[in-house]
């Protein structure tokens, strides 16, 4: 029979790697709740709607998404992303506006498996409902910055573009459809047929052909309505004052459609270009209407755990976190003690482990060593006839002594305390 691996696409995280994970995300809680954001769980799947309805012509939910008929005949599918779930969840409970969500999980798409490219991959993110202002397209934007600041990242760049309201998009996106006639022979195979449906997509196409026509399009950030003006040009001197660096990236339209005014995208300067896209988000004013909700503006982010990993490791950064035990059981006189002393040193507080089947004193102190634990306590036939135990520093002078057994737990916890 042949090995069982994990599917294409996919990857396990093991101990200590998986350290770096929970530090991750302790770090991403902690910059988040410390700005007033609760943590929001949805389920991994959904009925296939809630994303048809927020990217119907986009890549994602075209040809990425993992959607099937379940055992009752209903349509549904893995989230591509959390947003739409997050917009789902705020329009099915409505919490009191203004409404700060974080959370983290899985994400699925059927793309191509490459280095920081996955079928099934993480993301942390925040979503807000109920406020329009500008200074929160500042907040979020900066709290993003201040996590990857927290990771101990450097390489970062917040790279920053308004994409209009529907005032100003409309006659953005015909002028943009005007142009892409005029040079409609020079677009990848794709978007040569497509382009009318959904002009903005050319602007985020990755082919060199699309890109060169991208290059000398119009601009939204040059079309702007009044409004548009003023909230961009608050959002932005926002990061200003906050000190925070950040470039115009006028093509910047993300992948999915429900984007409107502020748009950004944080970039890992340490990574490969084609995979360098460490987190992105934006406002999405009319997104909770369109899925049936109240007229409700909101605005989030989405980061991408695997790349930022990635980065750290580029830069050398968030190393894994040593979680070793304090205390390693070593009994040769039976198992009674092993049992009972380790549960009580749990019980007080002490990280402790000991080893099982009986094994020589010998094996035991081997991986008493190797767990990293500071002290073993160690227990022979005199000890346990003698009613102590031996307490013995596992790092330089290995020095043991006894104490008696109903007092070596307090006493442990007094040694590690110092
Ligand atoms: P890209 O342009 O690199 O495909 P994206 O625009 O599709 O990214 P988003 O939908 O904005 O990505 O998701 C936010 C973040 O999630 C990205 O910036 C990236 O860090 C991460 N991400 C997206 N897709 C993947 C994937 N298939 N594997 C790993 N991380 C991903
Ligand atoms: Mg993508």
């Amino acid at each position: 029979m042949s090995e069982l691996r994990h599917p294409i696409g996919t990857f396990d995280v093991l101990a200590p790697d998986s350290r770096r994970w929970e530090a991750l995300l302790a770090v991403f809680a902690r910059v988040v709740e410390g700005a007033g954001y609760g943590l929001v769980i949805t389920p991994t799947f959904e009925d296939l709607q809630v994303f048809q309805r927020v990217g119907a012509s986009t890549d994602i939910v075209r040809k990425e998404m993992y959607d099937f008929e379940d055992k009752g005949g209903r349509r549904v599918a893995l989230r591509p992303e959390v947003t739409a779930s997050v917009v789902r969840a705020f329009i099915q409970h409505r919490p009191t506006t203004p409404w700060k969500a974080w959370y983290a999980g899985s994400n699925f798409r059927y793309e191509s498996p490459q280095a920081g490219r996955y079928r099934e991959f993480h993301q942390v993110g925040i979503e807000v409902f109920g406020a329009a202002d500008a200074d929160l397209d500042v907040e979020v934007m900066a709290l993003g910055w201040e996590f990857y600041r927290a990771l101990g990242l450097r390489r970062v760049e917040l790279m920053v573009n308004s994409l209009g309201d529907a005032t100003c998009r409309p006659p953005y996106r015909a002028l943009l459809i005007e142009y892409l006639e005029a040079r409609s022979g020079d677009l990848c195979d794709e978007h040569r047929d497509r382009f009318r449906e959904n002009p903005l997509r050319v602007l985020d196409c990755k082919r060199p052909t699309c890109k060169a026509v991208a290059a000398d399009a119009p601009k939204q950030v040059e079309h702007l309505c009044d409004a548009c003006g003023a909230h961009f040009a608050r959002a932005t001197g926002g990061l200003d004052a906050l000190g925070i660096p950040w470039t115009l990236a006028t093509n910047l339209v993300r992948g999915l459609d429900y984007y409107t005014r502020t748009t950004f995208e944080y970039a890992g300067l340490a990574l490969d270009s084609a995979q360098n896209a460490v987190g992105g988000g934006g406002r999405y004013d009319a997104l909770v209407e369109e899925m049936g909700g109240p007229s409700t503006p909101g605005i989030g982010f989405a980061l991408g755990v695997e790349r930022i990993l990635m980065a750290c490791d580029a830069e050398g950064t968030l190393a894994a976190p040593d979680a070793a035990v304090d205390v390693f059981v070593v009994d040769f006189a039976g198992g009674d003690a092993a049992r009972d002393l380790t549960a009580q040193l749990r019980a007080a507080g002490v990280r402790a482990d000991r080893s099982f089947d009986g094994r020589s004193a010998k094996a035991q102190f081997k991986v008493a060593d190797r767990s990293g634990a500071r002290l073993a306590l160690v227990v022979g036939p005199d000890d346990a006839a003698a009613g102590t135990v031996m307490i013995r520093p596992l790092t330089g002078d290995r020095t043991q002594w006894a104490t008696p057994r109903d007092q070596v737990v307090a006493e442990v916890a007094r040694l590690l305390g110092s």
